[in-house]
């Protein structure tokens, strides 16, 4: 036999068994982000790697070590979209949606980061992300955090989740706390993690982030982000807790929050959970008011945010909220013996569907004695089986047998898609 052939460390399949959840996950997103006046954009998972370099920032994590890069047969240097939101102001910016217009866009899909795998991340992972443009004003930061919150509630997670929130000012305001806090970082130097030593000169900001206890310990007595914003930053997040709290939305103000991404300015947010680890993040966004303008385009203010679709239905499943009827369910089996049967079963089935649009209809093909029929019946967790031989075809009637119970009747077979909706 032939060698098989695995998926790629950290890709993974979705399987039948996993793949109702993502249907009910996907669907939720979809219904309260449509009820929130959000249309869906799609773009491809391939761009010039400009456009992440650019976009991302060439000393954030992503760009220095966790991209998927390779030449296309004609030498130009092609990414595997890493994240959305770059590829997002692109495809708006190239169909002219961003010049002096208003937006609210989301969009799904596979993103690609060379990470070491683990519970909760891997190296193809699953965004859905959710963004608007235009808008400069804190409502909108507002409208999309508890446009998340109200995604929590339908899904059960709103006990289970905070929101996290911090305000990282404008460029100028960063740049000045920047300097402060090498100058502070540098005495200490020796003493830093190595990711951090390297970040004092490349990426400073993301040493706030450190996991490293000794770092953090270095970072008690560090400069402050939050002394440098300015008057014009912290109106904007004022504004926006106040809107955050008329709409009883809860949050906690995480001052050494900054986000691994450099496009962000003014708010960060995430929503973190206690029930996933160390992968605690499932959904992160803040304000990017320069990415347009960076990528080529006309200024434009723009707020979004990011989920990632793998912890959030880890989540689902760690906490049992995974409902019964997103679970995939086989309403009824249709068994039937001999050709004529075979025919009028087929033909049925379709009867059935037309009339109960919800109901799943799993009909056995390719024949077989009766016990073997009704082992597979048995098999498919039905609650009901058809059954059609040819008696039945000679009386216009089919047999339905309540797999539960085991009590079984006759029904005319004009009245029996009415029939399976009353059981
Ligand atoms: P982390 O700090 O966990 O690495 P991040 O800051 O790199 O996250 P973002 O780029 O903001 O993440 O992406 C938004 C969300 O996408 C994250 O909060 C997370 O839920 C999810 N995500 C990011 N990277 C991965 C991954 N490699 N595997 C699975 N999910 C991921
Ligand atoms: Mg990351």
């Amino acid at each position: 036999m032939a060698r098989k052939i695995q998926a790629i460390r950290g890709m993974n399949d979705i399987l039948p068994d996993q793949s109702s959840v993502w249907l009910y996950l996907e669907k939720t997103v979809a219904d309260v982000v449509k009820s929130y006046g959000y249309q869906q954009i799609r773009f491809p998972i391939v761009e010039n790697t400009e456009l992440f370099k650019r976009g991302v920032g060439e000393t954030t994590d992503i760009v220095e070590k966790e991209m998927y890069t390779f030449d296309d047969r004609n030498g130009e240097s092609l990414t595997l979209r890493p994240e959305g939101t770059a590829s997002c102001v692109r495809a708006a910016d190239q169909a002219g949606l961003l010049f002096n217009q208003v937006q609210r866009l989301w969009y799904t899909g596979p993103m690609f980061r060379y990470e070491r795998p683990q519970k909760g991340r891997y190296r193809q992972f699953h965004q859905i992300g959710v963004e608007s443009f235009g808008m400069a004003s804190a409502d909108i930061d507002a409208e999309l955090i508890v446009l998340s919150a109200k995604l929590w509630q339908q899904l059960g997670l709103i006990e289970h989740v905070e929101l996290q929130l911090n305000t990282i000012g404008l460029a100028a305001e960063r740049e000045a706390f920047k300097t402060n806090l090498v100058t502070y970082l540098t005495e200490y130097k020796d003493q830093l993690d190595e990711d951090s030593q390297r970040r004092l000169t490349t990426n400073p900001l993301r040493i706030l982030d450190s996991k490293d206890a000794k770092t953090q310990e270095i970072l008690k007595k560090a400069p402050s982000l939050d002394d440098f914003i300015g008057e014009e930053s912290r109106a904007h997040f004022d504004r926006l807790q106040a809107i955050l709290t008329a709409n009883n939305v809860p949050f906690v103000i995480n001052n050494s929050l900054v986000r691994g991404l450099d496009y962000y300015g003014k708010t960060v947010f995430e929503w973190v959970t206690t029930h996933l680890g160390a992968q605690a993040t499932i959904c992160a966004g803040g304000r990017y008011d320069g990415l347009v303008e960076q990528l080529g385009g006309k200024a434009t203010p723009a707020v979004g945010f990011a989920m990632g679709v793998e912890r959030l239905i880890l989540l689902l499943e760690t906490l049992d909220l995974v409902p019964e009827v997103a679970k995939y369910q086989t309403d009824v089996f249709m068994i039937s013996l001999g050709e004529e049967a075979e025919l009028a079963s087929s033909v049925l089935a379709e009867q059935i569907r037309e009339a109960n649009p919800t109901m799943v209809v799993l009909r056995h093909c390719g024949g077989g004695n009766f016990k073997n029929q009704m082992k597979k019946a048995d098999r498919s967790g039905a609650a009901m089986t058809v059954i059609i031989g040819q008696d039945e075809v000679d009386q216009g009637i089919c047999q339905v047998k309540q797999m539960r119970t085991g009590e079984q009747a006759s029904c005319s077979i004009d009245e029996l898609p009415s029939y399976l909706a009353s059981l």
